[in-house]
């Protein structure tokens, strides 16, 4: 209920998103470190195979030669000639593409490894962080770190080494070999090709604008399927159908109109750099030509010239691409290890764990005051003191907004109060072991209880993982859930979630207290636990919840009144401060803001909620 009003109040976040994050070399060098040497073998096979290609155009050139010679006298044996040089020239390309294959092998395996291990780590750090700090984040924006961005970063880290080290060793090699074969041919071929790849460079970075802006295009178009296929319900109750269509055609007509034009770009690039190459050759051999003719230049020569200068052109190409991909690469990279150098306020673990035997469930708060982190201005609480007796049930009642919620997530320690302290047994949390407490000591039941997609057997025991079979059982008569389950054809082996059997909202909440029962827990909270169900459900959930309260502190939050009448103490909030304090039957006599609460609700048809 209190995520609607989040919406509108800026969060803190916004004001500083537009901030790149930067690339953090150090985190990147401690990935990298336990590959060097693969690294390092991989980098020696490039560089090899790079100095074999240099090679080949020299060796093509005297082929040539021969083949020269044969067409005007035909003396000797063409075979016998050519045949060494042949097969010098078929050990360059086997041990070409062998040193090929092997950095190829090399780094995939390199780049997996390391993607796979920045992947489980993110993945770990995110789930470390604080609740806050998935307050201010969208959950697919932190998914796509994991996918997407880990992905671009391998791919531009293995085209770096590949081709780029390729890219520069060719190109210096074969500069070497055009300069030796002929200084004037090359001089004329270096002010001419950085200035067409320049050109083609420029041209390229513009159409991969326009491939992005159609990129972003497309994924509107989907976003807008996707909104309405997910909220089909939705759509259908108002009839939206025609102008869902209208929206979705719109989008896709201008993200037809762009990919068309990213298409005329693509056709005029490639166009131009066939006309631009094909010159380049042409002309190579026009002046090439007349170095022959003037007796500067052997045919041979003028050959290996040509195919070196594809070398450097083509080399020249790969790296102005490869300029690009470095740069996204860099920026994926930098989100990508952004939030590992986050450390989260509350560890997981550490920390005092309070014997079993000791433990006595009582929990109090002391002055506490609380903002939300994205909202530091905001007070949620204000100097709220509660003491939650052992074996009691403690319920918090009130208006939409009023802080219920907020005072179970600081008993479950989601955040830590701004002052004052929550204690349990008078030790304060902050001292405490933050999963000794969620994990034995605290039960939490929601309004809308999330199940994985496993068996239910293995729902249930997510509340203690070492649980025996019958302790499931037990856990799950005592949350009324046994005989549901059994009466399903594989019984506890039922596969729930999203890919399995459909629950009502009645059994996945019998199921979630199940999950929070078998712990054991000392201390129960119960949020809305009750408040999505329909009637019967609501009295079976209820019947169980009231078993499960029996010797366990207990804080329920509830909308429904007549669900709380039988607690040992009422709370009444409103605006981050308690209004009234006392048993049913003592807030009703007095008349106060509990009584019209009560009023309002018996006016009301049953279900309904109080939003303010
Ligand atoms: P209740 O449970 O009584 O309905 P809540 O504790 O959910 O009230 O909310 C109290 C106030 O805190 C509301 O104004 C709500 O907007 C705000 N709030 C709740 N959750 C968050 C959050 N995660 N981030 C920022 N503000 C929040």
């Amino acid at each position: 209920v209190g995520r609607c009003e989040v919406e509108e109040l800026p969060l803190v976040e916004c004001k500083s998103q537009p901030e790149e994050p930067c690339f953090n070399w150090s985190v990147f060098w401690c990935f990298l470190r336990p590959h060097l040497l693969a690294l390092g073998t991989a980098i020696v096979l490039a560089l090899g195979s790079a100095l074999v290609n240099v090679q080949i155009p020299l060796l093509l050139g005297q082929f040539v030669e021969i083949v020269g010679k044969y067409t005007h006298d035909h003396l000797g044996n063409f075979m016998m000639e050519a045949r060494s040089l042949g097969l010098h020239l078929l050990t360059l390309y086997t041990v070409q593409g062998v040193l090929t294959f092997g950095y190829l092998v090399l780094l995939s395996r390199l780049g997996e490894r390391i993607a796979k291990d920045i992947r489980q780590q993110l993945f770990g750090c995110l789930l470390r962080q604080d609740i806050g700090f998935f307050d201010t984040k969208k959950t697919g924006q932190l998914v796509a770190r994991l996918t997407a961005d880990v992905q671009e970063f391998k791919s531009s880290f293995k085209l770096v080494i590949s081709q780029g080290l390729r890219s520069c060793t060719q190109m210096a090699g074969c500069l070497v070999s055009l300069s030796v074969l002929s200084p004037r041919l090359t001089v004329i071929l270096l002010m001419v090709t950085p200035a067409l790849v320049g050109a083609g460079s420029l041209l390229g970075a513009l159409l991969r604008k326009l491939s992005r802006q159609a990129q972003e295009q497309i994924s509107k178009a989907t976003g807008v399927a996707d909104e309405a296929l997910g909220n089909v319900r939705t759509v259908r109750a108002f009839a939206m159908e025609p102008q869902e269509e209208q929206h979705y055609g719109e989008e896709l007509e201008k993200s037809c109109e762009l990919s068309e034009k990213l298409g005329r770009g693509i056709a005029i690039f490639q166009g131009l750099s066939n006309i631009a190459l094909n010159c380049m050759v042409l002309g190579t051999l026009f002046i090439g030509g007349t170095l022959v003719a003037g007796q500067e230049l052997s045919g041979g020569d003028l050959m290996s010239f040509l195919v070196a200068s594809q070398t450097v052109q083509r080399s020249m190409a790969n790296l102005s691409v490869l300029f690009g991909q470095v740069v996204r690469g860099l920026s994926a990279g930098a989100r990508v290890f952004e939030y590992m150098a986050v450390i989260p306020d509350i560890p997981l673990q550490g920390g005092h764990c309070i014997p079993h035997t000791e433990l006595q469930g009582a929990v109090s708060f002391h002055n506490v005051c609380f903002s939300y982190p994205s909202r530091p201005g905001f007070p949620v609480l204000k100097n709220f003191n509660l003491r939650l007796p052992p074996g009691k049930i403690v319920a918090l009642v009130g208006l939409s907004g009023g802080g219920k919620s907020t005072v179970a997530a600081l008993l479950e320690r989601f955040y830590d109060p701004t002052e004052g302290t929550v204690c349990l047994d008078g030790q304060d949390l902050r001292n405490l072991d933050p999963s000794w407490l969620r994990g034995e000591v605290i039960g939490f039941i929601s309004q809308e209880p999330v199940l994985f997609g496993t068996t239910i057997m293995e729902n249930i025991r997510l509340g203690k993982l070492d649980a025996s079979d019958e302790e499931v059982y037990a856990a799950a008569q005592e949350a009324n859930a046994h005989n549901f389950i059994c009466s399903f054809p594989e019984g506890y082996d039922t596969v729930v979630g999203e890919r399995g059997v459909t629950l009502s909202g009645g059994q996945k909440q019998r199921l979630a207290i199940a999950r929070a029962l078998i712990k054991q827990p000392k201390v129960l909270i119960l949020d809305e636990a009750t408040s999505a169900l329909d009637g019967e459900s609501e009295r079976v959930v209820q019947e169980a919840l009231d078993r499960a309260s029996s010797g366990r502190t207990v804080l329920v939050i509830a909308h429904r009144l007549s669900t709380v009448r039988a607690a040992h103490q009422i709370v009444v909030m409103s605006k981050g401060c308690i209004k009234e304090i006392g048993t049913h039957s003592e807030l009703m006599r007095r008349g106060g803001l509990y009584a019209e609460l009560v009023r309002s609700q018996t006016l009301m048809p049953p279900g309904y909620k109080n939003y303010n």
